[in-house]
């Protein structure tokens, strides 16, 4: 008899976003005539811009003919690809990237899951607290975790850095030295950035205890203050420590096109073992090449009509997030986030729970949010606000929570 992989049954359901539904649902046919407002999804809005259009038009057209066919893409990303994301993400910006370091997927989601394979199992990893759910879960079903535990909402074996108002969502140190730990900045879901000098900090500490860190910097492009990093590797030694994973789907719209990529630089060794050489193979085993008609769009991503088109629709995202930051500042919430990055994180009022608040915004504002304790223990009492909307909406569910 074939026996399973028991790590999976430690994952409690993932409720958050089937919970929200069923609760707007139930709302809405109790109240059918309720305009429910949803400021809840990270999902984009805006479509494509017309230089990516028009490059996904051009490659579906060389597809037509035998001799500008493209069939498997290579493992690792097309030339043009990763030479246009080596010079514009990396080189423009002062950072000791290779094109060859770059390893061009669909999407950040999957390497953010993924890359843990090329690690030990005994591996001690460390997450922020709240945090983007697929740190955590990908590693339990690996089996580097014990099993969860209700009542701290926490999995026995890893380590949680909680990211409170105390220390503005920028992680301390654990206390226990990890051997892996992920930080994403500007953070989903809190909305905060870090500082170079603390995330030169990081690194350093990486380095001292012979950590990695893998670097989700998936919302680099809501970045607007000058002194904020838009990769790890503005900082010195990163290059030895640390793996930066980066998406398409909200700097571009990709959400249901699909493009991201992950650096492993050659530096970043395990003794004399690459882990660049691990992850290509591994890529390369189980990955056959984002399509070439994606990658041709991901590459117009970059060109002068594309980068001015997707400056302006990022910008578009980012006035969303001033209205929703300043209206409820402005009515005494206390907020963060949404200056460099599409989210605004608030404290829930009168200490109540992120349900309870939830329940109360759906009920008395008909607008719908993402309840903080959803992304761990530490966003309980907090609430996260999405700029993804449009901006009609935007302004509308912040007048009616400004009015409750
Ligand atoms: N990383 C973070 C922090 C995210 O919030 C998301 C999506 O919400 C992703 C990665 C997934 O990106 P992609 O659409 O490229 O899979």
């Amino acid at each position: 008899m074939f026996t399973i992989n028991e790590n999976y049954l430690k994952l409690p359901g993932s409720y958050l976003f089937s919970n929200i539904a069923k609760k707007v649902n139930a709302y809405q046919s109790e109240n059918p005539e309720a305009q429910i407002l949803r400021l809840g999804i990270g999902d984009v809005t805006q479509p494509l811009a017309p230089a990516i259009i028009e490059a996904l038009h051009k490659a579906v057209d060389e597809m037509a003919n035998a001799e500008t066919f493209h069939g498997y893409a290579p493992d690792l990303g097309y030339e043009f690809l990763r030479s246009a994301i080596a010079k514009n993400d990396y080189k423009d910006r002062g950072c000791d990237i290779a094109a060859d370091e770059i390893f061009v997927s669909d999407g950040a989601k999957c390497d953010s899951g993924n890359i843990q394979e090329i690690f030990g199992l005994d591996n001690k990893i460390a997450v922020c607290d709240p945090v983007y759910p697929v740190y955590v879960d990908t590693n339990v079903m690996a089996g580097r975790s014990g099993e969860y535990n209700p009542n701290t909402q926490n999995f026995d074996g890893m380590i949680y850095m909680p990211c409170l108002e105390e220390n503005d969502f920028v992680p301390e140190f654990p206390k226990e030295n990890p051997d892996i730990i992920y930080l994403c900045f500007p953070n989903n879901p809190t909305g905060a950035t870090i500082t170079k000098a603390q995330l030169q900090e990081w690194v350093d500490y990486a380095k001292r205890i012979g950590a990695v860190i893998i670097y989700d910097a998936a919302y680099e492009a809501y970045i607007t203050e000058e002194e904020i990093p838009h990769s790890i590797y503005e900082c010195e030694g990163a290059r030895e420590c640390a793996i930066e994973l980066h998406s398409f789907s909200k700097n571009a719209g990709f959400t249901g096109v699909r493009l991201g990529y992950t650096v492993v630089p050659k530096d970043l060794k395990c003794g004399d073992v690459q882990l660049h050489s691990l992850w290509a193979r591994r890529h390369g085993t189980k990955y056959n090449g984002a399509p070439y008609i994606v990658q041709r769009a991901g590459e117009a991503v970059y060109s002068d009509a594309g980068k001015a088109q997707l400056k302006e629709q990022v910008a578009y995202y980012m006035q969303n997030a001033k209205v929703i930051y300043e209206g409820l500042k402005n009515a005494g919430y206390s907020v963060s986030g949404g200056v460099n990055a599409p989210y605004i994180w608030l404290k829930t009022p009168d200490k109540m729970t992120s349900w309870e608040f939830f329940d109360k915004l759906l009920h008395e504002a008909n607008v719908v949010g993402t309840p903080g304790s959803g992304f761990g223990a530490h966003g309980e009492g907090y609430f996260r606000l999405s700029a993804f909307g449009s901006h009609e909406n935007t302004i509308k569910a912040v007048e009616r929570i400004t009015k409750m």
